[in-house]
């Protein structure tokens, strides 16, 4: 709602990212001093100019000078035009109530009433209380000074006045303390009722020249008071407003609903009412989504365009080779996403896919399929694991199901030996095998392929566009399929993941067993144990995991060190404990996981690197120590652990939850198995957060909009970008010249939009 409006405005005024911070300010210098070099393609008039005085130093604005401007340039303000664009982190509503009743403890409010009587206590300086008490119709309120006694000379008996503040109840009265007063009007020509969206601009300026009842907040820095800072911005909004160019055309505005440049900066700062301040931010909301989703589609149209991938017809001969290899039949899921890759891979343009499903989905598989096919015509194939365990975990799944074929495959991690690593290199640029498992490595300069084909990225959630790993490939483009290791919210798929085409596996495997997951007490925590023990008596299998305490190695190794001793001496006395953590090389990781897959050990005491991936289908307990320091996505991944076989899973998770929405998210954890639903309910309660920063935006940060509140203008101007781009794929229309020059300017860099038009 309105009042928590606190989209990440302060993050992106910090300016980490200095091409989104200066977004608007490329946009205007390329406005200004490339105006001239695309005259041929642009229209002069939907494309003048920048003002002088937009473009001027925020030095020159009125009301700042050099001091002023030095503070906010830390705000990354640096011309008169980005004052126009420091939007409002939120608002103050001192809208005048109706009624008494509708006041609220502590909640913002103007109210009108009649002097009734003045009272001025204490006269000695420092010492005085001054009272008001306010008559209306329905009751009274009083208003209160301390040691201001020269407020009296603001009050006349008789006459009204609207006062504003966060009131309080003292006894049965409503009262302000230190409220702003404002003598009321005496005409009452307030009465239309009528703040809709309906009225034209004409009539709202009406309406602004009265008093503002919604204030903007702006984010601040050291030196720069609020009030002075809605002065700056006020002026600049008087003198400039008329002078900003639009940005989108009127038929698009039109189309969309929304409201032109001008009446948007307006609007944004100084609102007529709450309803034009959202209608207000809704433009811009709309119009950073518009850019973002217009790089995604323009990255998307052109790779198609490229039409240099080589085309890996899958036929049904290749097909049934392939699903012969596989010990049991495919879900409908698997299905329909392998139907969707086999149509990519037949076509002479890259496959650009996203493969989404819960965890435990069987999305390897369809991995595998895709590799195999490509390698059936006899190019390479690259699988790429976000971590070295569970890279090699898949080199080996993968080495026992092709032992009988023909097929070569290698694994390069970073923990392999130099010789070794050689060896793999060397195989990979003659071509001498056909599929490759790694990690992050498999991008990195020195790995050259033959004849790569197709690349898999089974990534963490937390790569976004402009990071997706991009491998080095000689003659023509490879296929592209990217898994994501968990789900994700659906907004944050369109915007981490907009450019790619979506295939989702929804079902799981047959025959897979529930798991139960339990948020155990402090008084049930021995009763859980004896319960794990039993398990483990039984011949099953277990995890402990502990949470990463420090980003550091010496406090993470020493802490699970610490969980592992107390566990050795205490509830796990009787068991054969390893512990696997992130710190260890490549192949003791290996080592103790293969003994562990092996059943030589019967618990493991690990760190969340176990959270991908990792496939031993008799391991069917897990503990989570501190389940409040990880996210519930992380959580719902180490769940998917032991939920691999044909027995059901226990998960006993031990926290201390030190907030409510700490709480609300451990309980949705437990009450939840589907994994989609949970990524909604997550990002419910905590917005993109952890799961989006900066980076994760495809190269700019959102200076406005917000990805949990804006989920629907990010529908509509996704789609909008779509249309445009199909009709026109550079976007070289003039009338789209200037929105153009800002999704190259925001993205064109981080998404290699090139210098298209
Ligand atoms: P994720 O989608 O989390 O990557 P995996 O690909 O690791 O899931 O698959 C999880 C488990 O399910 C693996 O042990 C795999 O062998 C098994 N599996 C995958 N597909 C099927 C299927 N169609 N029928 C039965 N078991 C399957
Ligand atoms: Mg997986």
């Amino acid at each position: 709602m309105f009042g928590a409006e606190k989209h990440n405005f302060n993050t992106y005024a910090s300016g980490s990212d200095s091409l989104a911070a200066s977004g608007y300010l490329r946009w205007a210098l390329m406005l200004r001093y490339n105006s001239g070099m695309s005259a041929a393609a642009t229209d002069k008039s939907s494309n003048p100019p920048l003002d002088e005085r937009l473009s001027a130093p925020v030095q020159y604005a009125r009301g700042v000078g050099p001091d002023r401007a030095r503070l906010l340039n830390r705000l990354s303000v640096r011309r008169a035009f980005d004052l126009l664009f420091f939007f409002p982190r939120e608002y103050q509503d001192y809208s005048p109530k109706a009624a008494i009743r509708e006041l609220a403890e502590g909640e913002l409010a103007t109210l009108e009433g009649a002097v009734e009587e003045i009272d001025l206590r204490g006269g000695s300086p420092g010492k005085s209380v001054l009272g008001v008490l306010f008559r209306r119709e329905d009751g009274y309120f009083r208003a209160v000074w301390f040691n201001q006694p020269f407020m009296r000379e603001r009050f006349e008996r008789g006459k009204r006045y609207a006062i504003s503040g966060a009131p309080k109840l003292q006894g049965l009265r409503w009262e302000f303390a230190h409220p702003r007063v404002e003598a009321a009007e005496e005409e009452g020509n307030e009465g239309q009722g009528d703040s809709g969206g309906g009225r034209p601009f004409a009539e709202r300026k009406t309406t602004m020249e009265r008093k503002l009842t919604i204030l903007p907040v702006y984010p601040l820095t050291e030196g720069l008071n609020q009030p002075q800072m809605r002065r700056i911005v006020a002026g600049a909004v008087d003198d400039l407003a008329d002078l900003a160019p639009e940005v989108l055309p009127t038929e698009f505005l039109d189309e969309h609903n929304l409201w032109p440049i001008k009446l948007a900066i307006s609007q944004i700062h100084r609102p007529a009412d709450r309803e034009s301040a959202e209608k207000a931010r809704e433009r811009f909301v709309f119009q950073e989504l518009l850019v973002q989703q217009l790089a995604l589609a323009m990255r998307r149209a052109q790779s198609r365009a490229a039409g240099s991938a080589t085309p890996f017809p899958v036929t049904t001969q290749i097909d049934a080779r392939i699903r012969a290899l596989f010990p049991f039949k495919l879900t409908k899921g698997q299905d329909e996403a392998i139907a969707d890759i086999r149509n990519d891979l037949g076509q002479d343009f890259p496959m650009n896919r996203l493969l989404q499903g819960d965890v435990g989905s069987g999305k390897t598989v369809v991995a595998v399929y895709a590799a195999l096919a490509v390698v059936a015509h006899g190019a390479q194939a690259a699988l790429m694991a976000p971590t070295e365990v569970l890279a090699r975990q898949h080199h080996e799944t993968l080495t026992r199901l092709l032992v009988q074929g023909r097929v070569r495959i290698t694994l390069l991690t970073g923990g392999l030996s130099p010789s070794r690593r050689q060896a793999a290199l060397a195989q990979i640029a003659t071509g001498d095998v056909d599929l490759v498992v790694g990690t992050h490595a498999l991008a990195s300069e020195d790995v050259q392929f033959a004849n790569l084909g197709l690349v898999v990225i089974d990534e963490q959630h937390k790569f976004g566009v402009s990071q997706r790993a991009r491998l080095k490939a000689a003659g023509k483009a490879p296929h592209y399929l990217v898994m994501t290791a968990t789900p994700i919210p659906r907004t944050i798929g369109m915007t981490m993941f907009g450019d790619l085409d979506a295939s989702y596996v929804r079902d799981a495997p047959p025959g897979r067993q529930p798991v139960h997951t339990y948020l155990v007490g402090e008084d049930k925590r021995e009763r859980w144990w004896k319960f794990f023990t039993d398990k483990l008596r039984e011949g099953r299998q277990g995890f402990v995991v502990a949470p990463l305490v420090e980003e550091s190695e010496y406090f993470d190794v020493a802490s699970l060190q610490a969980v592992y001793e107390e566990l050795a001496n205490g509830p796990l006395a009787d068991f054969r404990l390893a512990t696997i953590h992130g710190r260890m090389s490549g192949d003791e990781k290996a080592a103790v996981m293969q003994a562990f897959a092996a059943g030589q050990t019967q618990a493991l005491v690990a760190t969340p690197v176990i959270e991908v991936g990792v496939d031993v289908p008799n391991a069917t307990m897990m503990t989570i120590e501190g389940g409040e320091r990880f996210g519930v996505a992380q959580l719902h991944q180490l769940r998917g652990r032991v939920s691999r076989g044909k027995l059901a899973g226990y998960v006993g998770v031990f926290a201390d939850p030190q907030t409510d929405q700490s709480k609300a998210r451990l309980e949705a954890f437990v009450a939840t198995t589907n994994g989609f639903d949970l990524a909604e309910l997550d990002f419910e309660l905590r917005g993109p957060g952890e799961l989006i920063g900066a980076r994760q935006h495809g190269g700019a940060a959102l200076r406005i909009a917000n990805l949990k509140e804006d989920s629907d203008t990010l529908r509509r101007a996704r789609e909008a970008a779509r249309k445009l781009i199909d009709q026109d794929v550079d976007l070289a229309r003039p009338e789209y010249a200037t929105l153009k020059r800002q999704v190259l300017g925001r993205y064109g860099k981080a998404l290699d939009l090139g210098d298209v038009g």
